[in-house]
């Protein structure tokens, strides 16, 4: 039976989160990359995870959230972050939102926070978990001018140009449920290499109106191997390579210790 990691995910937001652990236990999902969107919610998903040892939790600013707070007031918050770099596994969830970031001042300093993630990840040689929605092309621009190498660029779709950019630089696009109904993204998972293309759920969040939860990953590998027409076995073997070149000093056996 093969085993599968969630590489993007909240989960332990989730109020059936025992439940949840349970259903991913089932389907072989043994590794979640938990994002966390602020400060105090990486606290509180580093707690949390104490219960879950397949948690792995990143430490993030998510776009959505930086807005929320006044430009003059970033610099201190982005100070609070630097004594936790070390201990965090990785970066994330970070980058730009220009669907919530709407006006210039905004997406100025969502790029101002993502820029020193991108730099922090290179400094501490860690993964950095990148959203991009409204702003595929400006992240992928970022990116490229940081000379970004650990990337793991969230749900993501692109064009042709797009995506021979993420190839070139070995940045690895992840693709989630939404999969087994849009068809329209087949022939981006169908060129993207297999090595290159991570399995993820964003979980909790509601599919037809269930929440998700890891163990949606398991059809998601089904779906990715019939659309590039490759084995489970080959699906599940990638998947473990990509979480073993992110985190060369950890066991997929979340039971073997962190
Ligand atoms: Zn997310």
């Amino acid at each position: 039976m093969p085993s599968w990691i969630d590489f993007h995910t909240h989960i332990l937001d989730s109020p059936a989160l025992a439940v949840a652990s349970l259903e991913s236990q089932k389907a072989h999902v043994v590794r979640w990359l938990v994002n966390s969107i602020d400060l105090e919610n990486y606290a509180s998903f580093v707690q949390r995870s104490t219960d879950y040892p397949e948690a792995i939790v990143g430490l993030g600013w998510h776009p959505e959230n930086v807005i929320l707070l006044s430009e003059e007031k970033a610099p201190s918050v982005l100070k609070k972050y630097v004594p936790k770099l070390k201990s965090a596994p990785y970066l994330g969830e970070t980058g730009l939102d220009f669907l919530y970031g709407k006006t210039d001042a905004q997406r100025a300093l969502q790029k101002k926070v993502f820029a020193r993630f991108i730099e922090w990840s290179l400094e501490h040689d860690k993964l950095i978990q990148v959203h991009t929605r409204h702003a595929k092309q400006e992240a992928l621009d970022m990116l490229s001018d940081w000379r970004a190498e650990k990337v793991i660029l969230h749900w993501f779709n692109g064009n042709k140009k797009q995506q021979e950019l993420i190839i070139r630089n070995k940045w690895v696009c992840t693709v989630g449920p939404t999969i087994l109904n849009s068809p329209h993204v087949d022939k981006f998972i169908d060129a993207q290499p297999l090595e290159l293309l991570g399995l993820e759920t964003d979980s909790p969040i509601p599919y037809d109106s269930v929440p998700s939860t890891p163990a949606y990953v398991a059809r998601v590998a089904s779906r990715v191997a019939e659309i590039k027409n490759v084995s489970i076995k080959d699906v599940a073997h990638a998947q473990q390579g990509i979480f073993s070149r992110f985190f060369p000093h950890l066991s997929l056996n979340s039971h073997a210790g962190k």
